[in-house]
């Protein structure tokens, strides 16, 4: 079958946030300099020349872009300037569009007055909602509570479920991969693995755990807050263990937001240099959600939430957006992506697959 070439995709991939991809001069440095290219998997040259030449489908079929942790070793060697890690962030941006079913993800990511559009509609939402309750706390606390656990079912079932199985039809299926069935079974201890600790991006940046451990604190402890809150009831429980362990996991959120967004403000590294619209969207709203979580059990404990309802309404408006617009179609979904991806190549690595 003759390749598909789409002479437009740079222009394309230019909305996703790629820059100057096309000085690359195809040297390879980006490959060997990076630490997890191998013979078998070799990339982000490969994923630079793909994108340089259109060939969309390629690209689509392709696990690589999830297996780059962005380090930024690429960006900082590449004589040409090409920022082949951007690049591979970009490509990232654009197959999570591709797997969308809803169209969303695309939108979102390439208009931001339309995030900001959707970001007010939300908060005028639950505006409506709180007056409908003539803003009774109970009440409020009582839909928020709810509201979590059925968004997350609805989020699970009706997006990322189709949008996971667009993704393996892409990857597994329309490349031809034959995985006996088993396999699935034997290689879910790699999803869960990946999915919980990243250790491959240990691998990523060698000189740099710090990074790691902080990536690796900031899921742990989201994590936990997302069971906390929706499991333990935090905000209505009376379990002394429980409360600190929300207000522990709730700072954790929000030390290791703080520092991600001053890297982001200080652009001192290579791969904080050009953000999208969808970076900030992320970090800041994660900062907001463990700050907001964290002040309202303190308004709960010191008995000042009553007289101060704002303090919940801008909690559960943080929360609508997060759970509405940037877990399903923003940047959170490359952390369930990338764990798929690492279980993808994990089947097709198999011996018995072909
Ligand atoms: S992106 Fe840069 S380092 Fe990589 S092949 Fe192209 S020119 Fe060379
Ligand atoms: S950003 Fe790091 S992991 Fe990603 S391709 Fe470049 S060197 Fe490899």
């Amino acid at each position: 079958m003759a390749t598909k070439i789409n002479p437009a995709f740079s222009k394309e991939l230019k909305k996703y946030g790629t820059v100057n991809m096309n000085a690359c001069y195809n040297c390879g440095t980006c490959t060997a300099i990076c630490s997890l290219s191998t013979n078998d998997e070799s990339f982000p040259r490969e994923m630079v020349r793909n994108s340089v030449l259109g060939l969309e489908d390629e690209i689509k079929s392709s696990l690589k872009p999830w297996e780059c942790y962005y380090c930024g070793e690429c960006t900082t060697n590449c004589p040409q300037e090409a920022n082949p890690g951007e690049l591979m962030m970009s490509l990232r941006r654009w197959l999570t569009a591709k797997y969308d079913w809803t169209g969303l993800s695309g939108l979102l990511y390439k208009s931001l007055p339309l995030t900001i559009l959707a970001m007010a509609i939300v908060f005028v939402a639950v505006l409506f909602f709180a007056d409908s309750v003539s803003y009774n706390l109970e009440q409020m606390l009582h839909f928020g509570h709810y509201f979590e656990i059925i968004a997350i079912g609805i989020m699970m079932v009706v997006i990322f479920l189709p949008n996971l199985l667009t993704m393996w039809y892409f990857t597994i299926v329309k490349t031809n991969t034959k995985v006996p069935f088993k396999y699935y079974f034997t290689a879910l201890k790699d999803l869960f693995v990946n999915m919980f600790t990243q250790k491959r991006s240990k691998d990523c940046d060698e000189k740099n755990n710090f990074r790691w451990l902080e990536h690796l604190v900031l899921v742990l402890s989201y994590l936990s807050l997302l069971f906390t809150t929706v499991f333990l009831n935090w905000f209505a429980t009376n379990n002394v263990f429980v409360i600190i362990f929300g207000y522990v996991v709730s700072l954790l959120i929000f030390m290791v937001t703080i520092h991600f967004v001053s890297d982001r403000v200080k652009k001192n590294k290579s791969l904080n240099k050009f953000s999208q619209p969808s970076d900030w969207f992320f970090v800041i709203w994660l900062l907001l959600m463990g700050i907001t979580a964290f002040l309202v059990r303190l308004f709960i404990d010191i008995d000042l939430l009553e007289s101060n309802k704002w303090m919940y309404i801008i909690h559960l408006t943080v929360l609508a957006q997060w759970a509405i617009i940037i877990v399903p179609f923003g940047k959170w979904t490359h952390f369930l992506y990338r764990s798929f991806g690492m279980y993808f190549a994990k089947l097709k690595s198999i011996k018995g697959t072909k």
